[in-house]
Protein backbone atom coordinates (compact mmCIF):
# COMPACT_ATOMS: atom_id res chain seq x y z
CA UNK A 1 0.00 0.00 0.00
CA UNK A 2 1.07 3.49 -0.16
CA UNK A 3 2.36 4.86 3.07
CA UNK A 4 1.71 8.68 3.79
CA UNK A 5 2.59 10.95 6.53
CA UNK A 6 0.08 14.09 7.69
CA UNK A 7 1.70 17.08 6.90
CA UNK A 8 2.44 19.34 9.76
CA UNK A 9 -0.44 20.69 10.97
CA UNK A 10 1.03 24.55 10.99
CA UNK A 11 1.61 24.00 7.14
CA UNK A 12 -1.88 22.47 6.08
CA UNK A 13 -3.22 25.75 8.73
CA UNK A 14 -1.22 27.75 5.94
CA UNK A 15 -2.55 25.80 3.01
CA UNK A 16 -6.35 26.50 3.88
CA UNK A 17 -6.01 30.14 5.28
CA UNK A 18 -10.11 31.24 6.64
CA UNK A 19 -11.50 28.93 4.41
CA UNK A 20 -14.23 27.65 3.24
CA UNK A 21 -12.76 24.66 3.53
CA UNK A 22 -13.95 20.94 1.61
CA UNK A 23 -12.07 17.97 3.21
CA UNK A 24 -11.39 14.71 1.55
CA UNK A 25 -10.16 11.61 2.49
CA UNK A 26 -9.17 8.17 1.63
CA UNK A 27 -10.79 4.94 2.86
CA UNK A 28 -8.06 2.84 1.54
CA UNK A 29 -4.38 3.32 1.78
CA UNK A 30 -4.76 6.99 3.97
CA UNK A 31 -7.61 5.27 6.32
CA UNK A 32 -4.74 2.52 7.14
CA UNK A 33 -1.94 4.85 7.60
CA UNK A 34 -4.18 7.32 9.81
CA UNK A 35 -3.64 10.04 7.62
CA UNK A 36 -7.02 10.33 5.92
CA UNK A 37 -9.69 7.85 7.24
CA UNK A 38 -12.47 9.33 8.71
CA UNK A 39 -11.45 9.38 12.32
CA UNK A 40 -9.02 11.88 10.67
CA UNK A 41 -11.44 14.00 8.34
CA UNK A 42 -13.58 13.81 11.46
CA UNK A 43 -10.93 15.33 13.92
CA UNK A 44 -9.53 17.94 11.12
CA UNK A 45 -13.27 19.21 11.08
CA UNK A 46 -14.07 19.62 14.35
CA UNK A 47 -10.45 21.07 14.93
CA UNK A 48 -10.90 23.63 11.65
CA UNK A 49 -14.40 24.41 13.74
CA UNK A 50 -12.70 25.29 16.41
CA UNK A 51 -9.98 27.75 15.17
CA UNK A 52 -13.88 29.18 13.37
CA UNK A 53 -12.31 27.69 9.77
CA UNK A 54 -15.36 26.80 7.94
CA UNK A 55 -16.19 23.78 6.73
CA UNK A 56 -18.44 22.81 3.78
CA UNK A 57 -18.32 19.51 3.87
CA UNK A 58 -16.40 16.58 4.10
CA UNK A 59 -16.29 13.07 2.36
CA UNK A 60 -14.27 9.87 2.45
CA UNK A 61 -13.89 8.33 -0.97
CA UNK A 62 -13.23 4.83 -2.04
CA UNK A 63 -10.85 5.02 -2.41
CA UNK A 64 -9.44 8.25 -3.84
CA UNK A 65 -7.30 7.46 -6.91
CA UNK A 66 -9.83 6.23 -9.35
CA UNK A 67 -11.09 8.94 -11.24
CA UNK A 68 -14.28 7.53 -12.62
CA UNK A 69 -15.37 6.51 -9.21
CA UNK A 70 -14.24 9.64 -7.25
CA UNK A 71 -16.16 11.32 -9.89
CA UNK A 72 -19.51 9.50 -8.74
CA UNK A 73 -19.11 9.77 -5.10
CA UNK A 74 -18.45 13.25 -5.14
CA UNK A 75 -21.58 14.36 -7.23
CA UNK A 76 -23.74 14.60 -4.29
CA UNK A 77 -21.59 17.00 -2.81
CA UNK A 78 -21.59 19.19 -5.75
CA UNK A 79 -23.29 21.52 -3.74
CA UNK A 80 -20.45 21.47 -1.13
CA UNK A 81 -17.26 21.38 -3.06
CA UNK A 82 -19.17 24.70 -4.89
CA UNK A 83 -19.07 26.74 -1.68
CA UNK A 84 -15.38 25.82 -0.07
CA UNK A 85 -12.65 28.24 -1.09
CA UNK A 86 -10.17 25.20 -1.00
CA UNK A 87 -10.27 21.53 -1.07
CA UNK A 88 -8.31 19.81 1.27
CA UNK A 89 -6.88 16.01 0.28
CA UNK A 90 -6.35 14.13 2.65
CA UNK A 91 -4.61 11.12 0.67
CA UNK A 92 -1.44 10.16 -1.36
CA UNK A 93 -0.37 12.17 -4.05
CA UNK A 94 -2.33 10.64 -6.39
CA UNK A 95 -5.81 11.39 -4.61
CA UNK A 96 -4.94 14.85 -4.90
CA UNK A 97 -4.22 15.13 -8.44
CA UNK A 98 -7.43 13.43 -9.05
CA UNK A 99 -9.29 15.42 -6.99
CA UNK A 100 -7.50 18.52 -8.79
CA UNK A 101 -8.06 16.75 -12.10
CA UNK A 102 -11.98 16.63 -11.35
CA UNK A 103 -12.04 20.27 -10.25
CA UNK A 104 -9.64 22.43 -11.96
CA UNK A 105 -11.37 25.76 -11.26
CA UNK A 106 -10.89 24.96 -7.47
CA UNK A 107 -8.01 25.46 -5.34
CA UNK A 108 -6.57 21.37 -4.29
CA UNK A 109 -4.15 21.12 -2.04
CA UNK A 110 -2.41 18.47 -0.37
CA UNK A 111 -2.51 17.79 3.07
CA UNK A 112 0.18 14.41 3.34
CA UNK A 113 3.58 13.34 2.27
CA UNK A 114 3.12 9.89 0.10
CA UNK A 115 6.94 8.28 1.39
CA UNK A 116 6.55 4.79 -0.45
CA UNK A 117 4.99 1.51 -0.92
CA UNK A 118 5.08 -0.09 2.28
CA UNK A 119 4.04 -2.93 3.89
CA UNK A 120 2.25 -3.29 7.45
CA UNK A 121 4.38 -4.69 10.08
CA UNK A 122 2.34 -4.07 12.63
CA UNK A 123 -0.79 -2.10 13.47
CA UNK A 124 0.28 1.69 12.39
CA UNK A 125 3.69 1.07 11.61
CA UNK A 126 5.04 0.48 8.20
CA UNK A 127 8.45 -0.56 6.18
CA UNK A 128 9.48 0.71 2.75
CA UNK A 129 9.10 -2.30 0.25
CA UNK A 130 9.29 -1.10 -2.91
CA UNK A 131 10.18 2.35 -5.02
CA UNK A 132 8.18 1.62 -8.17
CA UNK A 133 11.93 1.14 -10.07
CA UNK A 134 9.57 -0.08 -13.05
CA UNK A 135 11.79 -3.19 -13.51
CA UNK A 136 11.90 -5.71 -10.68
CA UNK A 137 15.41 -7.11 -8.94
CA UNK A 138 13.73 -8.79 -6.56
CA UNK A 139 14.29 -12.19 -7.83
CA UNK A 140 17.99 -12.01 -8.01
CA UNK A 141 17.70 -11.40 -4.20
CA UNK A 142 15.73 -13.70 -2.55
CA UNK A 143 12.38 -11.68 -3.21
CA UNK A 144 14.60 -8.65 -0.59
CA UNK A 145 14.74 -5.49 -2.44
CA UNK A 146 17.71 -3.45 -2.11
CA UNK A 147 16.40 -0.47 -4.44
CA UNK A 148 14.15 0.26 -1.95
CA UNK A 149 15.34 -1.03 1.48
CA UNK A 150 18.80 -0.20 0.95
CA UNK A 151 19.24 3.68 1.41
CA UNK A 152 22.50 3.29 -1.27
CA UNK A 153 20.24 1.51 -3.68
CA UNK A 154 23.31 -0.68 -3.67
CA UNK A 155 22.55 -3.60 -6.00
CA UNK A 156 25.84 -5.33 -5.13
CA UNK A 157 26.29 -4.97 -1.63
CA UNK A 158 26.80 -4.55 1.20
CA UNK A 159 28.55 -1.39 1.43
CA UNK A 160 31.12 -2.49 4.12
CA UNK A 161 29.17 0.18 6.56
CA UNK A 162 26.98 -2.78 8.13
CA UNK A 163 27.54 -3.90 11.72
CA UNK A 164 25.83 -6.32 13.63
CA UNK A 165 22.96 -6.50 10.95
CA UNK A 166 22.20 -2.93 11.09
CA UNK A 167 22.46 -0.44 8.27
CA UNK A 168 25.39 2.03 8.73
CA UNK A 169 22.89 4.86 7.89
CA UNK A 170 19.85 4.40 10.46
CA UNK A 171 21.15 2.17 13.26
CA UNK A 172 17.67 0.62 14.16
CA UNK A 173 16.83 -0.70 10.66
CA UNK A 174 18.37 -4.22 9.67
CA UNK A 175 21.15 -3.91 6.57
CA UNK A 176 18.93 -5.49 3.80
CA UNK A 177 21.99 -7.26 2.50
CA UNK A 178 22.44 -8.95 5.74
CA UNK A 179 18.99 -10.10 5.15
CA UNK A 180 19.74 -10.99 2.03
CA UNK A 181 22.79 -12.98 2.26
CA UNK A 182 20.86 -14.88 5.15
CA UNK A 183 17.72 -15.91 3.07
CA UNK A 184 19.80 -17.49 0.29
CA UNK A 185 22.25 -18.96 2.64
CA UNK A 186 18.80 -20.44 4.09
CA UNK A 187 17.90 -21.59 0.27
CA UNK A 188 21.21 -22.72 -0.54
CA UNK A 189 21.03 -19.77 -3.49
CA UNK A 190 24.21 -18.18 -2.16
CA UNK A 191 25.60 -18.62 -5.86
CA UNK A 192 23.12 -15.89 -6.93
CA UNK A 193 25.25 -13.02 -5.61
CA UNK A 194 28.02 -14.31 -7.21
CA UNK A 195 27.19 -12.21 -10.50
CA UNK A 196 27.51 -8.71 -10.74
CA UNK A 197 24.91 -7.25 -11.32
CA UNK A 198 24.56 -3.94 -13.99
CA UNK A 199 24.16 -0.43 -13.41
CA UNK A 200 20.24 -0.36 -13.04
CA UNK A 201 18.49 0.90 -16.12
CA UNK A 202 16.31 3.74 -14.88
CA UNK A 203 14.55 4.49 -18.19
CA UNK A 204 11.87 1.63 -17.49
CA UNK A 205 10.81 4.10 -14.29
CA UNK A 206 9.79 6.70 -16.28
CA UNK A 207 6.50 4.99 -17.95
CA UNK A 208 3.70 8.02 -17.31
CA UNK A 209 0.81 5.64 -18.79
CA UNK A 210 0.25 2.19 -19.06
CA UNK A 211 -3.04 -0.22 -19.85
CA UNK A 212 -4.09 -3.71 -18.86
CA UNK A 213 -3.27 -4.63 -22.75
CA UNK A 214 0.28 -3.34 -22.44
CA UNK A 215 0.55 -7.19 -20.65
S1 LIG B 1 13.16 -3.92 -7.61
FE1 LIG B 1 11.96 -2.08 -8.12
S2 LIG B 1 9.85 -2.81 -8.56
FE2 LIG B 1 10.96 -4.47 -7.49
S3 LIG B 1 10.43 -4.20 -5.33
FE3 LIG B 1 12.34 -3.07 -5.70
S4 LIG B 1 11.78 -0.96 -6.19
FE4 LIG B 1 9.94 -2.25 -6.36
S1 LIG C 1 24.52 -0.92 5.64
FE1 LIG C 1 23.37 -2.25 4.25
S2 LIG C 1 21.34 -1.31 3.96
FE2 LIG C 1 22.71 0.23 4.89
S3 LIG C 1 23.51 1.39 3.16
FE3 LIG C 1 25.00 -0.26 3.56
S4 LIG C 1 24.34 -2.00 2.26
FE4 LIG C 1 22.66 -0.53 2.33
Amino acid sequence: MIITRQKDLQEILEKIGSGPVFLVGCNECATLCGTGGKDEITALSTLFASKKIPVSGSIVLDPACHLLNSKQLLKPCAAQVDSAQIILVMACGNGVQTVAELYPEKQVVGGTDALFIGEVIRAGVFEKRCSLCGDCLIDKYGGLCPVARCPKSMLNGPCGGAANGKCEINAEMPCVWDQIYTHLKKRNQLYLLKAVQPPKDWSKSREVKVSRDHQ
